[in-house]
């Protein structure tokens, strides 16, 4: 049997430790190509050795001697930087995990798609700063998109069989994070640390915090009109505090697909790489007469003012994914290093975007990659000036 090329873009992460823990299971049926991460060195080496790579790239270009310190007599390459993931990225490979977070994703997995792999979406960054280029991209080369997001994992199991003209709405579930019960008078004080606690899900530092202030359901509102083409009327969110159901597809005869399943990645993470098989997983089977019931609420949008900047951010349209994106990531730094509260998050994203909107060339130039980059940085200069001006 040939084995399957596999690289993991940013395996020292949450996503990328569930996708080793699967390939790991069978190691005999990949060969792996590149691991990368950035700051955890001795990880990266330790799945480099166990997965037997070509390749381990290190993000950080000052980490570099401890990345060769750390795989020394493993006959396995390191490598560092933006041209090490990019040369990584450029290798032969049949599958590619996309799992590096926030826009620096978007470089190693537009190599990974000329280069033909069929490309595993977990950083759904990428899509939202780029999503026309990256659909080009992946069909220019033949390459196929699988999502990895278990939202959109979700909606792309229920539509296996079906044809998009019948479908009617497409509902993405959210668990409201983790301030969904405290009142709201009180969200200007919660601390990073609060907000880095997720009621369900285990996932990295950014992504959690981006699901208390629901930025993270804001970014799939977007990657939800990327993967499936569909207006964002036809879109919504619902807040679902179990976790079980993530999505659901509501079809023109009033039927609704839902996917139930427990919150755990290692599903969606498996249903991409099995694709268009299904392979038995190391997931919990749901005992339903446990659940016991499953609830839904609207969204508040004074709470959750994100949702209310992605629908403008998707009729916009344009680069502007790519600033409200960045905005986003330098709010969250702001947050995080205590300089802004976590309700201000959003005012800054919504002051960097009214800004963008009266330089309409950025907003009206097409895209490609240098473009996208160029509204990137643009949008995280504004950030940093409103940051300044507004907080000090
Ligand atoms: P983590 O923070 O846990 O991991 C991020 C990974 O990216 C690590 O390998 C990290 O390396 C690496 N990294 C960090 N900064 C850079 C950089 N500048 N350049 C290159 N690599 C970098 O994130 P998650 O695994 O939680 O999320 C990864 C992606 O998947 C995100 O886009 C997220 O939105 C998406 N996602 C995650 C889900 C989850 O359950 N966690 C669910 C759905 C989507 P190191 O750790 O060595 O510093
Ligand atoms: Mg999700």
């Amino acid at each position: 049997m040939t084995r399957r090329r596999i690289s993991i873009f940013g395996a020292t992460g949450s996503i990328g430790q569930n996708t080793i823990d699967l390939i790991k299971r069978d190691l005999e049926a990949y060969h792996t190509v590149a691991l990368t991460g950035a700051h955890n060195i001795p990880q990266l080496a330790h799945d480099a050795i166990k997965l037997r790579a070509e390749v381990a790239v290190t993000a950080d270009t000052d980490r570099l001697q401890d990345l060769r310190d750390a795989l020394s007599g493993s006959g396995i390459e390191a490598a560092a930087g933006e041209s090490g993931l990019e040369e990584a990225a450029s290798r032969s490979a049949d599958w590619v995990m996309s799992a590096i977070v926030g826009a620096a994703g978007l470089k190693p997995g537009l190599r990974a798609l000329e280069s033909g792999a069929n490309l595993a979406l977990a950083n759904k960054e990428s899509l939202v700063c780029a999503g026309e280029l990256i659909r080009a991209t992946a069909k220019k080369h033949d390459a196929l998109l699988i999502p990895v997001d278990s939202e959109h994992s979700a909606v792309f199991q229920a539509l296996v069989g079906e044809d998009m003209t019948s479908v009617e709405r497409i509902i993405i579930t959210g668990s409201g994070g983790a301030f969904r019960d405290w009142p709201i008078g009180d969200l200007p004080f919660a601390t990073p640390e609060q907000a880095a606690t997720h009621p369900n899900w285990a996932m990295g530092q950014r992504i959690t915090i981006d699901s208390a202030t629901m930025f993270n359901k804001a970014l799939e509102l977007i990657e939800t009109k990327e993967y499936f083409g569909v207006e964002d009327e036809k879109i919504e969110v619902i807040i679902h505090p179990e976790s079980i159901i993530h999505a659901l597809v509501g079809f023109v005869d009033g039927a609704l697909m839902a996917h139930v399943g427990p919150p755990d990645m290692r599903h969606a993470i498996g249903y991409a790489l099995h694709w268009p098989e299904r392979r038995n997983l190391p997931v919990e089977r749901l005992d339903l007469a446990q659940v016991a019931q499953f609830n839904f609420y609207e969204p508040d949008l004074t709470r959750y003012p994100p949702l209310r900047l992605a629908r403008d951010v998707i009729r916009s349209g344009g680069l502007t994914g790519a600033v409200f994106n960045a905005a986003k990531e330098s709010a969250l730094d702001a947050f995080i290093d205590k300089k802004i509260g976590f309700m201000d998050m959003a005012a800054v994203v919504e002051d960097v975007l009214s800004i963008s909107e009266t330089r309409g060339n950025l907003l009206d130039e097409e895209m490609t990659l240098e473009s996208v980059m160029n509204a990137d940085a643009e949008a995280r200069i504004a950030a940093r000036q409103v940051i300044t001006q507004r907080y000090g």
